[in-house]
């Protein structure tokens, strides 16, 4: 694969970044557009078309030659460890050579400080933390982005999402006196199957903060993920290890981090009610369906466990205009059963956070629950995550049939 001919064109408030992509079977042309008021902070290297085509590359295993200046911290760590981690994480992808005209060392000075903003816990405990609490100024964040790099769909209809969803984190974001950076591109077009969101979108989003670079210094990543979870092995979920893999895509300009690994689900979502502006504005919902209002369904799984945490904790009609509490109503007792004997993380933090608490859980189901998980941790698998070699920036440890090992099996973090 080759990457060229980075171009800059203006049209209304909109400029578009573009390269030339020369594949055996990916698009010809990337893509980002950014508002031309935004223009200051575009970097004028091809850091961010080589995170964006990266994984794709790796899933095809095309080596990519890049006509134009990369960081070279940047190049180092993607040959040297990042691709070490990702193959380890998505088995099928297999290490790339990269190479570029010029590896550079340009520190372009910014010193902005960015996190994506989506109006969830994730992005609301990054506030908390790195808005309104007191802490150094050079600290504080100075921008939000909303991107289009895939979480929003496929299809043309994704796009008109992405505008719909970008309408309502700008009223919060002014609300905020934060500027929030609207990013489309066309990463759809290259990201298909075995590449799906969850498990590449962290260097999507990074992708983006590398093309803002010319301003941005500093980009966090809200991570879901507690310390205690965190792992590098085969996952669905990149975030699996967003604080180990995320700073390996820092450049000379840019230091790219996770934050939010202190918390658990429970805690961030303690965190809101006292930020009232959460009170109208929370936005964790993922049935697709539901345009609103009110902005939340109340009956995905996801309305759900914060709906139960926000319940447990006596803040439940705090969050009243932004759910649909009547559809909630219908569906909490399902939901509280499934939590109730479900092994994965966030479910198993909630029944905890109940039992804390001296929740009302429905006793039959409590405690045949526990007898469940009772018998489930004597079996626990506690083997160390299995690793593979590498040969460091010389390429190409995964070959082509290699078969991966039976005891890798796909993990998802249970609690200990
Ligand atoms: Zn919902």
């Amino acid at each position: 694969m080759i990457i060229s001919n980075r171009q800059v064109t203006l049209e209304n408030d909109l400029a578009t970044i573009s390269f030339n992509i020369e594949s055996e079977s990916l698009p010809n042309k990337l893509w980002f557009n950014v508002p031309a008021e935004y223009m200051d902070l575009v970097a004028d290297s091809y850091d961010a078309a080589l995170l964006a085509v990266l994984l794709p590359a790796m899933k095809r295993g095309e080596d990519i030659h890049i006509e134009g200046a990369i960081s070279g911290k940047l190049w180092h760590n993607l040959m040297l460890s990042y691709q070490l981690i990702v193959y380890q994480m998505l088995p099928a992808l297999k290490k790339v050579n990269i190479t570029a005209s010029t590896l550079s060392d340009k520190n372009y000075g910014g010193s902005g400080v960015l996190a994506g903003f989506s109006g969830g816990i994730d992005s609301y405990s990054v506030l908390h933390d790195y808005h309104f609490e007191d802490i150094p100024s050079h600290l504080k964040l100075t921008h939000l982005t909303f991107n289009n790099v895939g979480s929003h769909g496929k299809t043309k209809e994704a796009e008109k999402l992405f505008h719909i969803r970008y309408e309502r984190v700008n009223a919060i974001a002014k609300q905020l006196d934060l500027p929030i950076i609207k990013v489309n591109s066309n990463f759809f077009e290259f990201y298909g199957s075995g590449l799906r969101f969850n498990s590449t979108d962290t260097i999507r989003n990074a992708a983006v903060a590398l093309l803002l670079q010319n301003g941005i210094g500093s980009f966090m990543c809200a991570s879901s993920y507690p310390y205690d979870t965190l792992f590098v092995g085969k996952s669905k979920f990149m975030a699996c290890c967003d604080a180990i893999s995320l700073p390996l895509l820092s450049t000379e300009s840019l230091e790219a981090f996770a934050v939010g690994n202190e918390y658990t689900r429970v805690e961030k979502t303690l965190q809101l009610p006292s930020l009232p502006i959460t009170h109208s504005t929370l936005d964790v919902c993922t049935e697709i369906k539901h345009l609103g209002p009110p902005i939340n369904c109340g009956a995905c799984r996801k309305c759900n466990i914060t709906l139960i945490t926000l319940e447990i904790a006596g803040k439940l009609d705090d969050y009243s205009s932004c759910f649909d509490l009547k559809a909630y109503k219908k569906v909490r007792k399902k939901y509280i059963r499934q939590f109730l004997f479900e092994r994965r993380t966030t479910s198993i933090e909630l029944v905890n956070f109940g039992i804390q608490e001296k929740f009302n859980f429905p006793p039959i189901s409590f405690a045949l629950s526990r007898v469940k998980h009772f018998i489930m941790d004597l079996f626990k698998d506690r083997r160390l995550i299995p690793r593979r070699g590498d040969e460091g920036l010389h390429i190409r440890p995964q070959r082509d049939g290699q078969k991966e090992s039976s005891s890798d099996t796909e993990k998802e973090p249970v609690m200990a």
